[in-house]
């Protein structure tokens, strides 16, 4: 068994087809003065036609996905536009290098740039490079254009990465799932999955040193598990639960209609986190009532500028618009260290993770969270739009934040833009300090929102990126519920509402827990709803309050999960 990343939930069994995307191959050849003009007459033939390419494949996109997804094939297209890199594949053909050679090594050059930059979403761009390379290679060599090897039948696609290019480029109705060497939640691949519908385990490491085509794979997208070739009794779990997951989601379309209420009457608000605005589209259809966490840092990354206060709520708006007026909950930014696009990176931290992040990065640059809360505003004309800010770790931190979101109000009076001046401000709980002391922020807000992946990273002194690392394993240690419990608790002292968004939320064993402690607002990934909706409406909030009350008198998180798999059994509700 490995163990990678969560990123889509849905348990899947079937076939490996391995996929290794175009490799950077070129031949070397000198060339004399006569056959430059030729081998430059070839280059331009060559990036018009694959500019003509690439331009089909945008719009195709563009129109299937949407901006979001189809924003590096423009990226691509500028890479092809852009004059320096022409004119780096001349110089090298006129100092006597065949065109390949010449398109290749320009090609390893500027991959080589991004790959040693700090940011993480930069070294992305050297994707975007390679991608060109290949195709502009191909064209060169005269090849035929066959992107990626038909996949014959429905499989789990097995890749070291794999970028939108690579994605949107395969047969879809053949796609079971997908398993990646590299990636986390957040990757291309996982929102790809996620909003596909189909489970996807990442960050697994060197996976394909051990799976050949046409292995049996089963597939945890929820706990980012993967099982090559299972003996039988493996297998046959696993089926079962495959058969559950796929009941549980044809039954969608009923629990779709029923309240989210628990036997007893208890009405439990299921939200839905997103990434992308598109995604709203997916929570939608597994029920959200509304966005109880739309990260905002997806726009911000990889670019050279900062999307200004225009482009910003054009962004939001689109989430606000798919909603109508439920809820939905935009997060201000959380940036840390290597992560933050370039002009949002400050001067070199040793442990950006206990240094500058989130908040604290947004103080440091004022003018972006300013822009930011502006934006947000701008957007709460619209719908029913709150706001709410992570990693607060002191009161004055929340109080600093209020300060700027009210000069950001004040801002947009003069200016005389339309906003709610009602707007709801919220913060996220996942420091431990903040958890200990949940009252006392509460002059300041109008709700709490428990992010246990950090509230677990800090707490237990286990870095969350870690790929051995399950959050919400780590999560069932009696600390952290012991802290989630007093931070549900402050809520209910103060009347302020707590939600939870971390991905404890979305795992259906801990949800009798969360219920008994008191939880009454999830925020998940949204494959999960129907299936948290289906253990809620199947239990009283008396019974959760048992299980919850026995589960707290535990001492380590192993015993905690499998009394909570027990107990989920005993009521066929495992899965
Ligand atoms: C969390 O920390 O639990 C959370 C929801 O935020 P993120 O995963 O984006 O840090
Ligand atoms: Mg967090």
């Amino acid at each position: 068994m490995l163990r990678g990343i969560g990123g889509a939930p849905g348990i899947v069994i079937g076939k490996a087809f391995i996929f290794r995307p175009e490799e950077l191959v070129f031949d070397r050849r000198q060339i004399s003065a006569e056959e430059a003009d030729n081998e430059i007459f070839r280059l331009h033939q060559a990036i018009s036609q694959a500019h003509k390419e690439l331009s089909g494949i945008y719009s195709r996109t563009l129109a299937e996905f949407g901006r979001d997804r189809s924003g590096f094939f423009q990226t691509q297209l500028m890479i092809l536009e852009d004059p320096a890199f022409d004119t780096e594949i001349v110089r090298r053909v006129t100092e006597g290098h065949n065109v390949e050679a010449s398109v290749g090594e320009t090609v390893a050059n500027f991959m080589g740039i991004y790959m040693s930059s700090r940011d993480l979403h930069m070294q992305e761009r050297a994707n975007d490079y390679r991608d060109v390379g290949c195709r502009l290679l191909r064209i060169l060599l005269g090849q035929a254009w066959s992107p990626l090897p038909q996949i014959r039948e429905k499989s789990i696609v097995v890749a070291r990465e794999l970028t939108t290019a690579d994605t949107v480029q395969i047969d879809r109705d053949k796609i079971l799932g997908f398993v990646t060497e590299s990636g986390v939640r957040t990757s291309t691949v996982s929102i790809l999955a996620r909003s596909l519908e189909v489970p996807a385990a990442v960050g697994l490491g060197k996976i394909l040193d051990r799976v050949r085509a046409g292995d049996l794979l089963v597939v945890d997208g929820s706990t980012g598990v993967v099982i090559i070739n299972p003996d039988e009794k493996t297998l046959s779990e696993y089926r079962k639960r495959e058969e559950t997951y796929i009941a549980c989601k044809n039954q969608l379309q009923t629990t779709h209609e029923m309240p989210s209420q628990t036997k007893d009457g208890t009405a439990i608000r299921l939200w839905a986190n997103i990434d992308l605005p598109s995604e709203a589209v997916c929570a939608l259809a597994n029920g959200a009532e509304g966005i109880g966490l739309m990260r905002t840092e997806h726009l911000f990354m990889g670019r050279e500028d900062m999307p200004d206060e225009i482009e910003q709520y054009e962004y939001y708006l689109e989430v606000v618009s798919i909603m109508g007026n439920r809820p939905v909950v935009i997060r201000t930014l959380d940036f840390a260290g290597p992560n933050s696009p370039f002009f949002l990176t400050g001067a070199y931290e040793p442990n950006p993770f206990l240094g500058c992040r989130g908040i604290r990065l947004s103080f440091n640059f004022e003018q972006v969270f300013k822009t930011q809360l502006k934006s947000i505003l701008r957007v709460s004309a619209h719908g029913n739009v709150k706001i709410m800010v992570p990693m607060i770790s002191r009161v004055e931190e929340l109080r600093r934040a209020k300060e700027l979101f009210k000069a950001a109000m004040e801002a947009l009076t003069a200016e005389g833009v339309k906003f709610n001046p009602k707007m709801e401000f919220g913060m996220l709980v996942e420091v431990p300090s903040t958890a200990l002391t949940a009252e006392l922020f509460a002059p300041h807000i109008n709700f709490y929102s428990i992010g246990t992946n950090d509230l677990v990273q800090y707490t237990l002194a286990v870095d969350r990126r870690m790929e051995k690392i399950n959050l919400v394993d780590q999560a069932l240690h009696p600390a952290v519920l012991r802290l989630i419990r007093s931070i549900i608790d402050a809520g209910r002292a103060v009347d302020k509402s707590v939600a939870m968004c971390g991905e404890m939320a979305g795992e259906p064993m801990t949800t009798l827990l969360l219920l008994g402690l008191g939880l009454r607002q999830f925020s998940a990934v949204a494959g999960s709803l129907p299936e948290l909706k289906k253990i809620i409406r199947a239990v009283t909030i008396s019974e959760a309050r048992e299980v919850a009350i026995n589960a707290m008198q535990l001492s380590t998180p192993e015993e905690i999960k499998q009394y909570l798999q027990d107990e989920l059994k005993s009521r066929r509700l495992y899965f």
